[in-house]
C-alpha cells in the first residue's frame, strides 16, 4: 500500500477502536424540524436553526432574490470586487443589534475567528481562553503567535490568577470566550468577565454563535436578563439561529477598520455569495421584530429539562451526559428508533469521559414531543 494512504487507514483504524470515528450521514432537512436519513423520517434534535429559519419562506425569498438581482457567488475578496451593496446594510443591522458602532462580517464564524484574533495579538501578547471555548477560538489564539493559556471554564477567580501572574510579561492580553458555550449551553460570566479584563488592561472577545437570535431578546449573551454588558469585541454567526451563513465581529470604528484592512481570512477569502447575505438580513429583521418568537427555544429547552429532571437549561442547548463513547452511540441509536434524531457528540468534539448527547429546542418542536423525548431520556437512558 502507499505510505500515505497506509497513514490514513492506521489512524482510521485507531479511531474506529476507540469509538471516536466520525462518517458524514446524508441527511436531507425537510423543513425546519423533520429530516430524512436512511429512508427514516426522524424529528431532529440537532440542529442549530434554533428558529428554523433556515426554511422560512420570506428569509428564502430574500436569497432568491438576490441571486437574481446580484448573482450566484461574489466573485472575489470583498477587497477587490466582492463587496455587494447587501454587506453594508448588514452590518449597520448587526452593530444596531448589539449595540457597537460598526460591524465587519465574515464567510463564516470559524474564519472570523482564525482572522481577528492574529490581528489583535502579536508574538508577545497574551490569550486566556475558557478551557471549553470553540475550537476555533483556539485556532485562532494558536494563529496569533502569542502565548496561549486556558483558564478553567466559567472560573473568573482562575482567569484573575492567570492574568495576576503574567499580564505584566506580554504587551496586549485578549480574554475570549463563548458567550453560550456550544457543547454545554451554559452562559459565560461575561459582567464579572469584562470587570476583570477593564482592571487589567486586558481586551475581551464573546463568541455568541449560540446567543444571538435566541437569549437576551433575541441580542444575544451580552443582554441576557435585560442588561446590557458593552463587550468590546462580540463576534458570532449567522449560520445558527440566524439560518443563513457567515460570521461577523461587532466592535468599535477603529478596531473594525483595523480589522478590515488585516485580518487575513476576509482579505484572502471570498466575500459570501449575495443570497446567505440577503437571507441574513431578513433573518436579523424577523428577530427584531419578534422577540417572543426568539424567546420560544429556551422556553422549549427549559419544558424538557423540568420534564426530564435535569439542571434547568439556561439556552437552547441541553447535555445529556453519558460519559462512554460507546454507551452515547447506543443511545442515540435508541433516540433513533423512537423517531428523535439526538447526535452523539464524543471527544475531541468534548473533553475525554463526558461524550454525551447535545439536545438543541428550537421555536416549533412540538411539546408533546418534547415530553416524550423528556421521557425516554429520563427513563431508557439516565436510569441505565
Ligand atoms: C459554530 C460555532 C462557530 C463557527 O461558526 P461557523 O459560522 O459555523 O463557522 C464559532 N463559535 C462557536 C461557539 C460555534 O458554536
Amino acid at each position: 500500500m502507499h505510505s500515505l494512504d497506509q497513514f490514513a487507514q492506521e489512524k482510521l483504524d485507531d479511531l474506529q477502536r476507540r469509538h471516536l470515528r466520525r462518517v458524514l450521514a446524508e441527511t436531507v432537512r425537510e423543513d425546519g424540524i423533520w429530516v430524512e436519513r436512511d429512508g427514516k423520517r426522524l424529528l431532529s434534535f440537532s440542529c442549530n436553526d434554533y428558529l428554523n429559519l433556515t426554511q422560512h419562506p420570506a428569509i428564502k425569498q430574500a436569497a432568491i432574490a438576490a441571486i437574481e438581482k446580484y448573482g450566484a457567488g461574489s466573485g472575489a475578496s470583498r477587497l477587490v470586487t466582492g463587496n455587494h451593496p447587501l454587506y453594508a446594510q448588514l452590518e449597520a443591522r448587526l452593530a444596531r443589534i448589539k449595540k457597537t458602532e460598526a460591524a465587519v462580517v465574515f464567510g463564516s464564524g470559524y474564519l472570523a475567528n482564525a482572522g481577528i484574533i492574529p490581528v489583535l495579538i502579536g508574538r508577545d501578547g497574551l490569550v486566556l481562553a475558557d478551557e471549553l471555548s470553540h475550537a476555533c477560538l483556539l485556532a485562532g489564539a494558536q494563529l496569533s503567535s502569542g502565548k496561549v493559556m486556558t483558564f478553567r471554564h466559567n472560573d473568573v477567580a482562575h482567569a484573575r490568577e492567570l492574568l495576576e501572574a503574567h499580564r505584566a510579561e506580554h504587551d496586549h492580553a485578549l480574554i475570549v470566550t463563548d458567550g453560550v458555550f456550544s457543547m454545554d449551553g451554559d452562559l459565560a460570566p461575561l459582567a464579572e468577565l469584562l470587570a476583570l479584563a477593564n482592571e487589567h488592561d486586558t481586551w475581551l472577545m464573546s463568541d455568541d454563535a449560540h446567543g444571538l437570535g435566541v437569549v437576551g431578546g433575541g441580542r444575544g449573551s451580552s443582554f441576557v436578563g435585560n442588561t446590557h454588558i458593552p463587550i468590546p469585541l462580540q463576534m458570532g454567526t449567522l449560520s445558527k439561529a440566524v439560518g443563513a451563513y457567515g460570521g461577523y465581529l461587532c466592535a468599535s470604528e477603529a478596531v473594525i477598520d483595523l480589522i478590515r484592512n488585516r485580518a487575513r481570512t476576509l482579505i484572502y477569502s471570498t466575500g459570501l455569495p449575495p443570497a446567505c447575505v440577503a437571507a441574513a438580513i431578513a433573518a436579523l429583521d424577523l428577530i427584531e421584530r419578534e422577540p417572543g418568537y426568539a424567546a420560544l427555544p429556551v422556553q422549549k429547552a427549559k419544558a424538557f429539562t423540568k420534564a426530564a429532571s435535569l439542571p434547568d437549561a439556561q439556552s437552547p442547548i441541553v447535555p445529556v451526559i453519558i460519559g462512554d463513547e460507546e454507551k452515547t452511540l447506543a443511545a442515540s441509536r435508541l433516540l433513533a428508533e423512537e423517531g428523535y434524531l439526538a447526535a452523539a457528540i464524543r471527544p475531541p468534539s468534548v473533553p475525554p469521559g463526558t461524550a454525551r448527547l447535545r439536545l438543541t429546542f428550537t421555536a416549533q418542536h412540538p411539546d408533546d414531543a418534547i415530553a416524550r423525548l423528556a421521557e425516554l431520556v429520563r427513563n431508557k437512558i439516565m436510569a441505565h
